[in-house]
């Protein structure tokens, strides 16, 4: 009922269909979103406009690992907000060094470049590939190659759609940068028989989650490894969405023992309040870059460096990555006994779900509109593939809640 004894009578809150009309008016249609307008969140938890309530089962794709405005993390926010955002790499900043410190110390690795979003830490990674061809490996100057996967998503750049074999990707965006060779994901075989002496790198997501959770053999990035040191060529791994916990353990390629001479991480870096991202490598690889090479205005600055020296440390101490192991086995525990018809496939690795779907079944986005209305969010990739990935901070009770809602919406649709 609308009040009219006060002045406001005629002006009501604006509703989810307001602020639609408002995006698809003013904004450019890259997108095509759920129809669900949010407008806060905590832990595995957001609500919209209207006031309902879902569980995030998507997590920004996995930028947000450590749960929606974690207290600590929004804490670092705000203090270091009040005091500075931004120098420039013109001057030096107390947040950084203590940043490169506890990326170096959580992974190993000993430097780190970094930059803002996860196109350009894959940018930073080409790059450093390529001049350690030409200047380590001794490859002809604008000769070097990387060998790249089917079904790779790296970001939305001219470069990077350059080597993506998704159609949509690049149609209409060419001329392309050259200098890839594209083989088929997880198959060491045809990487070695790509291999040329003018092969600087093999660039791989060591799970593809764009591509729908695909997950290699096991055995496969270990072959991938050795082929690479036989054969003097970097293995660089795109951890941007498999990294920082989601898989169970800190970096997908943990699995198997792996260590890759590059790394890129963004995504979940800075806990999803910030965009920051970050090309690792050792000395060997990271000492081709001289002053002045390659930069970014807003790369390591000074909040984007403390919200993500705050996003690890919560990651860390609060044991969210164990907390990914064992509420992913829960979660395929129950999925073990879906037995639903318009299923084909489903693959986990931790807290990284994909449900494939028979094409008959209509596709995913109907499964996803659906759950939208029983209050838990995803989102399909590559039309028919329910891909779940929660918050890694979800608890038993919010994993049944997602099965039986899974359940209910299988029931409801076949
Ligand atoms: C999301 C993603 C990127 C690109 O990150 P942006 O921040 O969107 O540029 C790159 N690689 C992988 C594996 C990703 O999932």
């Amino acid at each position: 009922m609308i009040d009219t004894s006060s002045d406001a009578s005629d002006v009501q809150a604006p509703s989810s269909h307001d602020y639609i009309a408002l995006e698809e008016r003013y904004g450019a249609h890259n997108y095509r979103p759920l129809d669900v307008v949010l407008s806060g969140g905590l832990g595995s938890w957001v609500w919209d406009v209207d006031g309902k309530r879902y569980l995030d089962c998507l997590a920004a794709y996995g930028a947000v690992n450590q749960g929606h405005n974690h207290p600590r993390i929004v804490a670092a926010f705000v203090e270091q907000a009040q005091r500075m955002a931004l120098t420039s790499r013109a001057f030096r900043n107390d947040k950084l060094g203590p940043f490169y410190r506890i990326l170096c110390e959580m992974t190993g690795y000993q430097r780190v470049l970094p930059m803002n979003t996860g196109a350009e830490a894959v940018e930073t990674a080409l790059k450093a590939a390529r001049k350690w061809g030409y200047t380590v490996k001794g490859i002809p100057d604008g000769q070097a190659e990387i060998i790249v996967m089917a079904g790779n998503f790296g970001g939305r750049t001219i470069t990077i759609i350059s080597f993506s074999d998704e159609p949509q990707y690049r149609a209409g965006f060419g001329p392309f940068t050259p200098g890839f060779k594209l083989v088929p994901f997880g198959d060491a075989d045809a990487i070695e028989r790509a291999i040329t002496p003018n092969t600087c790198a093999v660039l791989l997501e060591p799970i593809q989650g764009e591509a729908g959770i695909i997950v290699p053999p096991h055995g496969t990035l270990k072959r991938i490894r050795a082929i690479c040191d036989a054969n003097n060529v970097l293995m660089i791994a795109d951890e941007i969405q498999s990294g920082l916990g989601r898989t169970g353990l800190l970096m997908a390629c943990d699995h198997e023992g792996v260590r890759p001479d590059g790394v890129t991480l963004g995504k979940a870096l800075a806990g999803g309040m910030y965009p920051v991202s970050a090309f690792l490598a050792d000395d060997a690889v990271m000492d081709v870059f001289q002053p002045g090479d390659h930069g970014s205005t807003f790369g390591g600055n000074p909040l984007g460096a403390a919200v993500a020296t705050e996003a690890l440390t919560v990651l860390r101490d609060e044991g969210m990555v164990e907390n990914a192991a064992a509420m992913g086995r829960r979660f395929g525990a129950g999925l073990e006994s879906f037995d639903h018809g318009s299923i084909k496939e489903v693959r986990q690795v931790g807290l990284w779900i994909g449900i494939e779907l028979w094409p008959e079944a209509g596709g995913a986005r109907r499964y996803c509109e659906d759950l939208q209305g029983r209050g838990v969010l995803c989102k399909e990739t590559h039309h028919h593939v329910i891909r779940i990935a929660p918050p890694l901070v979800i608890g038993p009770t919010e994993v049944d809640h997602a099965l039986e809602t899974l359940h209910a919406s299988f029931d409801h649709l076949g």
